[in-house]
């Protein structure tokens, strides 16, 4: 745990009872605050008391006389679509809103560090698409080189429960743009921008201010060095402002699909091949097209910005290139969960808005695709590019007619349940073809979660496959 400094005898309010703010408040009375919680649901009531942490009502009157901060959880709204009422009470009593985040940046550097040689380090990561695979990749590599490393933020730990880092120890941190928008500490020493494409609209009032929640990791923190992926305009626009010239290299340019030329630090992959160039010379090429646990160009993305961000830590190309193949992937992130009979099944349920999904029609060749859901603004005319790839798409979802109306030019089949999308798409399939759920939808019309529409189709493969059907 990192035991939270600057708050010794003090209350500070945590709105918000889940993973984060739990860890927060443990950590707040670890480092001698008085962590004062509340959340709407009782549920999480009762988990906060039985820690013997107090619970106060936020929303009445007064709640906020004697609180020095007031940390929320990055699942409430804390300015769109309309302010929180606690938030807006703790604005209106003037005190300071923050969240897990920025406590851990204010916290983090103050242990026995004047001892060490080398001194911790943190790589965070944030964008669109690919920050867990990045940040997992990133984590990876650096185990695997032997270089001690912890994974945190959205994915792994919560960032206040990690150990603290000793000797040399790196913090790789996954970074939401709810998280990125309200932390008031945000000082990365490696801070890795994946790309681009509209998600979370109603949170941050459209695309300008989701992007903006995203830049301030790279306009708060001044990170030592900066990757960022330029392949769309607004990455451009980041690097640009981040770069004094442009051999400046404490940005890394990465690019998947475009070759690199400036005179700077770049790193692209360009048919299979990752390249890394510095000062207009190449300085070293992997071969990724075998690496199982990163198919399609979308993960050569996040090959090139974990492989970015590890050699900034000194890491050799060597290296990065070995940890690469031993890469398995994440859970639901075209993750392959079974062969038979020349298909291959792949589960990228977190594949949640039409730009992921996209990138993984576009990752494979001939398609059996599972798709559908609740749908995000925005359309599906972003799936535009990998629709060629599908043979025919299986519509799940309680919308799942009206779905498939939008999938022009696409035959496609309203399946609604997935039991029925899994066992049409293996009656039908072909040896050579693969068998896709990435549904370019939220799950919550069907599933709590992803993980769990991920998990019902991997299980209805496999028990289907068991069955010899
Ligand atoms: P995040 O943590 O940003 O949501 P994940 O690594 O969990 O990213 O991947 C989310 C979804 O996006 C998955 O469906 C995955 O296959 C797809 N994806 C992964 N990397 C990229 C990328 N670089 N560009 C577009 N889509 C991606």
């Amino acid at each position: 745990m990192i035991p939270v400094q600057g708050f010794e005898g003090k209350y500070v309010a945590v709105l918000g009872l889940g993973r984060s703010g739990l860890s927060a408040a443990r950590a707040l009375q670890a480092g001698g605050a008085i962590p004062v919680c509340w959340d709407d649901s009782p549920v999480a009531r009762a988990a906060a008391d039985a820690e013997d942490l107090a619970i106060r009502d936020l929303a009445k009157p007064g709640a906020f006389e004697d609180i020095a901060t007031l940390l929320v959880s990055p699942g409430i709204p804390h300015l769109y679509p309309v302010p929180n009422p606690v938030v807006a009470a703790a604005w209106g009593a003037g005190v300071p809103v923050d969240n897990d985040i920025g406590l851990f940046f204010r916290s983090f550097g103050l242990g026995d560090w004047d001892q060490y040689e080398t001194v911790p380090r943190v790589v965070a990561v944030t964008g669109s698409n690919g920050k867990s695979t990045t940040s997992a990749l990133i984590h990876h590599i650096l185990t695997q080189a032997g270089r001690s490393s912890q994974l945190a933020g959205n994915i792994g730990r919560g960032v206040l429960d990690i150990d603290p880092p000793g000797e040399g120890g790196v913090v790789v941190l996954e970074l939401s743009s709810y998280q990125t928008d309200l932390a008031r500490s945000l000082t990365p020493d490696v801070a890795v921008f994946t790309n681009l494409s509209p998600d979370h609209l109603d949170r941050h009032a459209g695309l300008g201010g989701y992007f903006a929640a995203k830049r301030r990791l790279f306009a708060e923190g001044g990170p030592e060095r900066a990757v960022i992926g330029v392949d769309e305009a607004e990455g451009q626009y980041l690097a640009n402002q981040m770069a004094e010239a442009a051999v400046d290299d404490r940005v890394i340019r990465i690019s998947s699909g475009q070759k690199l030329s400036g005179p700077g630090w770049n790193v692209f992959a360009r048919k299979g091949f990752l390249t890394e160039w510095r000062k207009g010379r190449q300085v070293a090429a992997i071969d990724l097209r075998g690496i199982r646990g990163l198919p399609g160009a979308h993960n050569h993305q996040n090959a090139c910005a974990a492989y970015a961000a590890c050699r900034t830590l000194g890491l050799a190309p060597k290296q990065i290139d070995a940890a690469f193949q031993s890469f398995e992937g994440l859970p639901h992130r075209s993750q392959i969960v079974a062969e038979a009979n020349g298909v291959t099944f792949v589960n990228d349920s977190k594949a949640t808005n039409v730009d992921s999904a996209a990138k993984a029609l576009l990752a494979f060749e001939r398609i059996r695709w599972i798709c559908g859901g609740l749908q995000k603004d925005g359309g599906l005319g972003a799936l535009a590019p990998g629709l060629p790839h599908v043979q025919r798409a299986y519509v799940i979802g309680r919308e799942a007619a009206g779905f498939a109306l939008g999938l022009t030019g696409t035959e496609a089949e309203v399946c609604t349940t997935m039991e029925v999308a899994v066992a049409r798409a293996i009656e039908d399939a072909q040896p050579g073809e693969v068998v896709l759920l990435a549904p370019a939808a939220a799950s919550f019309d069907q599933y709590d979660n992803f993980e769990q529409r991920g998990t019902d189709f991997t299980d209805r493969v496999r028990a289907a496959l068991s069955d010899g059907k």
